[in-house]
C-alpha cells in the first residue's frame, strides 16, 4: 500500500507559511513601485528578479515538454538537492538510500542536513543492486538516490530497475540526471505523471555550457513543486542568470554543433586509450567523461598534473579501486591528454 506523497513531506514543511515577497503579492499593473526599498535609480538590474522565473520556465517548458508548474528551478542543482532532502528528510530521524560509487554531494548534504544515510552499492558492473536497495529501505527510508548516467562510472542504470523501484518504494525516487543530454536514454520527465513519487533533477552546468551562471532544475508533480516552491529563498535565481539561461536556450544550433562534436570526441577519445596497454577498462559511458581502470591510478594522475592535464582519480570511491575520470575536452585538449600518455608510456 502506497502512502500519499504528502504523508513524506515534514510536518512543519507542511505547516510552513511561506515568506511573500514585495512583489508576489501584486497582481496587475503598475508603473510606481516604491514597495521594496529598492535604489529608484537604475542600472538595469535595481529591481528585484522574477521570484518565480516565469519567463524562463516557459522558454525551458517548451525544451523539456513539462508544464511549467512542475518545475523549479535553483542556484545550480546542487540547490534544488538540498532543497529535495529538507523538505522531506527529518534531521536526526530520516535516512536516505544512495548507491555508491555516485556523486559526492547526496552524503555531504545529508551530513550537513543530519540525515542518516544507508548504501546499497552498485555491483561491479555499476548497475543497481535491487535486492540489496530493498534490504536498506526502514520506516524512515525518505529518499533513494539514483543518478543517471551515473557520475564518475558514466553509464545510465537500468529504466526496468528503476520502474520497479518507482512503483515499489514508499518513499520519493529523486533521479539526477545531470548528464542525460549526452545519453541514448530519454529522461524520466517524461514519466512524470505516472508516478508520484518522482522528482528529477537536470541542470546547464554540463551540456548546455553554463557552469557558471548556476542554473539547476527540479521536476516533479505541481503538488511537489508548490512545497519547494514554499522552502526555496525567494529570489534564489538571479536576474543576470535567468537572462542569459534564456538566451542560450534560443541557440539550438550552437548546442546541436556542441553535442555532436562532444560525442564525436568521446568515440575518438576511446580508440586513442584503446591503445595503451596500461589502461585495463574504458568503461562504456553514456555522459560526457570516461572512466578508465589502470593498474597505477595515482603514478598516472601524478605524471598527467606534472604536465599540466588535470584528471580527476576516483579511486577511493566504492568499486573505483586504480580508476581515473577524464571530461571530454576540445579536439585539441584530447590531443594534448593522449600525447602526454604517449610520453609516459615510452
Ligand atoms: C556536475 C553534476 C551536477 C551539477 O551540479 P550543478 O550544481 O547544477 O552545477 C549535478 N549532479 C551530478 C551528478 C553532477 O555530476
Amino acid at each position: 500500500m502506497k502512502k500519499p506523497i504528502e504523508d513524506l513531506v515534514r510536518q512543519n514543511i507542511k505547516d510552513l507559511k511561506a515568506y511573500s515577497s514585495a512583489r508576489n503579492e501584486f497582481i496587475g499593473t503598475a508603473n510606481v513601485f516604491l514597495d521594496a526599498n529598492e535604489n529608484p535609480y537604475g542600472n538595469g538590474l535595481n529591481r528585484y528578479p522574477d521570484a518565480l522565473q516565469t519567463q524562463l520556465k516557459q522558454n525551458l517548458s517548451a525544451k523539456i515538454q513539462v508544464e511549467t508548474e512542475k518545475i523549479i528551478l535553483g542556484n545550480g542543482s546542487d540547490e534544488i538537492l538540498d532543497l529535495v532532502f529538507r523538505t522531506f528528510c527529518n534531521p536526526g530521524l530520516d535516512n536516505i538510500i544512495i548507491t555508491p560509487p555516485t556523486y559526492g554531494m547526496y552524503k555531504v548534504i545529508a551530513n550537513i542536513n543530519d540525515i542518516h544515510i544507508r548504501e546499497a552499492p552498485l555491483t561491479p558492473q555499476f548497475e543497481l543492486d535491487i535486492d540489496m536497495i530493498l534490504k536498506q529501505v526502514d520506516q524512515n527510508t525518505k529518499m533513494i538516490v539514483l543518478c543517471s548516467p551515473n557520475n564518475p562510472s558514466g553509464n545510465s542504470l537500468n529504466a526496468v530497475v528503476i520502474e520497479q523501484l518507482l512503483k515499489q518504494l514508499d518513499c520519493i525516487v529523486l533521479i539526477d540526471e545531470a548528464y542525460i543530454e549526452f545519453s541514448t536514454e530519454s529522461s524520466w520527465c517524461t514519466r512524470l505523471d505516472e508516478f508520484p513519487n518522482l522528482v528529477v533533477s537536470r541542470t546547464l552546468s554540463k551540456a548546455w555550457g553554463l557552469a557558471g551562471i548556476r542554473l539547476g532544475i527540479g521536476i516533479a508533480s505541481s503538488y511537489i513543486i508548490s512545497i519547494l516552491n514554499k522552502v526555496k529563498p525567494p529570489y534564489n535565481v538571479n536576474a543576470l542568470t535567468e537572462q542569459k539561461a534564456i538566451d542560450t536556450l534560443q541557440r539550438v544550433d550552437i548546442f546541436n554543433a556542441n553535442m555532436t562534436l562532444i560525442k564525436s570526441e568521446r568515440t575518438a577519445l576511446v580508440e586513442s586509450l584503446q591503445k595503451f596497454s596500461f589502461i585495463e577498462k574504458i568503461y562504456p559511458s553514456d555522459a560526457n567523461f570516461l572512466l578508465i581502470k589502470v593498474g597505477d591510478a595515482d603514478g598516472i594522475y601524478n605524471f598527467l598534473r606534472e604536465n599540466g592535464v588535470i584528471i580527476r582519480n576516483r579511486s577511493t570511491q566504492p568499486g573505483c579501486a586504480n580508476t581515473l575520470r577524464i571530461t571530454v575536452g576540445t579536439p585539441e585538449e584530447n590531443r594534448q591528454l593522449i600525447n602526454v600518455l604517449n610520453n609516459m608510456e615510452k
